[in-house]
C-alpha cells in the first residue's frame, strides 16, 4: 500500500483545476420535450432532425448506460470514440514536459501517440513472455510525476486478459490513475472492472461501441470513473463532442442487447473454429488464447504470409515489429463466410 492517501486534486493539472467549463446554450437550458420556443443558440429553426445542437451531456444515452452497467450517470463521460476519452485524460492530468505515463507493450498504439502529441514522456515496461504485466517493474518505473498507467485488458494485439491479482496490486500500490481499456470486454468471459470503480478512486475504465456493438463508424467511447474524475474531464471536454446522429444510433443499439449478444456469440463461435484451424496449419507455430474478437498467431515468416494473403484479397494485421510479437499475425474474426474463405486460402499456401 502506498503511504499517502489518494488525492485527485494533486493529480490534475493546475490550470485545469481552476477552469470553468464553457457554458453552451444547451447547457443552460435543455428541452424537456414541451412546447418551448428555442431562440437561444442561433440555430436554423426549420426542423430536419438535426437542426438543433445535440445534448452536451448526452442525458438519454447516459441514463440507459448507467442502468445497464449499474453505475450513476455522474460516473460516465462519453467521447468521440475512446480515443477522445484517452486524449482528455492526458490533457486533464498530464503536464507537458513534466509528467509521464506508463504503457505495457505490446499494446494498443494510441497511448504512445497521444503521449507524443501531448508532449508527455511515455515509459514502456514490457509485458512478460506470457503477455502479463510485470508489476514489480511497473511500480519501480513509477515516480511522483507518473500520472497514468495504461492497462489494456483484454490486450490488443495479444488477446489475453491480465490476472486479477496483478491489476489489484497496481491499483493499490500506485498513487496515480490506472486506466483499464476494456475495448474488447464484451468478447471476454472475465468480469469487467467497472464494478470496482466504487472501491478504487484511482480506477478509470474505458469501453467503446466500436467493437462488439458494431458501431465503429459513429465514434462513441465511454469512460467510467468516480464522480471526481468525471467532473474534471467534463471541465475540458468540447461541449458538443458527441453529435446527435451518434447519440441516436448508439441509444438504438444499446437498447437492442439481444442483437448485440447474438452477433457476439456468432463471433465467439467463429473465433473458436478459426483458432483450431490455425493451430493445424503447418506454418503456424503458435496460436494464442484470445478473450477478444481477434486471434494472434505466430508463423514461420510473418512478412511472407502477410503478403501472400494480401495477394489473395485478405487483409490481416502484421504485428511482427511489435516487441515480443516477432512473426505474429493478428486475424480479426469475420463472418462464417469470410472465415471459410480465409481458411481455404490458408490451407492452400
Ligand atoms: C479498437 C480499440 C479501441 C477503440 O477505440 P475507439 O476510438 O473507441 O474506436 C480502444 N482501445 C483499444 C485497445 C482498441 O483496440
Amino acid at each position: 500500500m502506498s503511504t499517502t492517501p489518494f488525492n485527485i486534486k494533486q493529480l490534475v493539472r493546475k490550470n485545469v483545476l481552476g477552469l470553468q467549463p464553457y457554458s453552451s446554450a444547451r447547457d443552460e437550458y435543455v428541452s424537456d420535450g414541451s412546447t418551448m420556443i428555442f431562440l437561444d443558440a442561433n440555430e436554423n429553426p426549420f426542423e430536419n432532425g438535426v437542426n438543433r445542437y445535440p445534448d452536451p451531456q448526452q442525458r438519454s444515452l447516459k441514463a440507459v448506460l448507467a442502468e445497464q452497467k449499474e453505475v450513476t450517470p455522474k460516473n460516465i463521460l462519453l467521447g468521440n470514440g475512446s480515443d477522445e476519452v484517452l486524449d482528455l485524460l492526458f490533457r486533464a492530468f498530464c503536464e507537458p514536459k513534466v509528467d509521464n505515463i506508463i504503457t505495457l507493450p505490446p499494446t494498443y498504439g494510441m497511448y504512445k501517440v497521444l503521449a507524443n502529441i501531448n508532449n508527455i514522456e511515455e515509459r514502456e515496461v514490457l509485458l512478460t513472455e506470457n503477455f502479463e504485466p510485470n508489476v514489480q517493474e511497473i511500480l519501480k518505473n513509477a515516480d511522483t510525476n507518473t500520472k497514468i498507467i495504461f492497462l489494456c485488458s483484454p490486450n490488443n494485439p495479444t488477446g489475453n486478459s491480465f490476472p486479477e491479482e496483478s491489476v489489484i496490486r497496481i491499483l493499490k500500490e500506485f498513487n496515480g490513475l490506472v486506466v483499464i481499456d476494456e475495448a474488447y470486454i464484451d468478447f471476454s468471459s472475465k468480469e469487467s472492472w467497472l464494478k470496482k470503480i466504487k472501491d478504487y478512486p484511482n480506477l478509470i475504465v474505458t469501453q467503446t461501441l466500436s467493437k462488439a456493438y458494431g458501431l465503429a463508424g459513429i465514434r462513441l467511447g465511454v469512460c467510467y470513473a468516480s464522480e471526481e474524475v468525471i467532473d474534471i474531464l467534463n471541465k475540458i471536454k468540447p461541449p458538443y463532442n458527441v453529435n446527435e446522429l451518434t447519440q441516436q444510433r448508439a441509444l438504438e443499439r444499446i437498447l437492442n442487447q439481444d442483437q448485440v449478444a447474438s452477433e457476439v456469440s456468432k463471433i465467439l463461435k467463429e473465433r473458436g473454429s478459426l483458432a483450431t484451424v490455425l493451430s493445424n496449419i503447418s506454418f503456424v507455430k503458435e496460436v494464442y488464447d484470445s478473450d477478444a474478437n481477434f486471434v494472434l498467431a505466430k508463423v514461420d515468416d510473418a512478412n511472407k504470409r502477410y503478403t501472400q494473403l494480401l495477394k489473395m484479397g485478405i487483409v490481416i494485421r502484421n504485428r511482427t515489429t511489435q516487441p515480443l510479437c516477432e512473426n505474429t499475425l493478428r486475424f480479426t474474426v469475420g463472418t462464417a463466410k469470410e472465415n471459410e474463405k480465409l481458411i481455404k486460402i490458408l490451407k492452400s499456401l
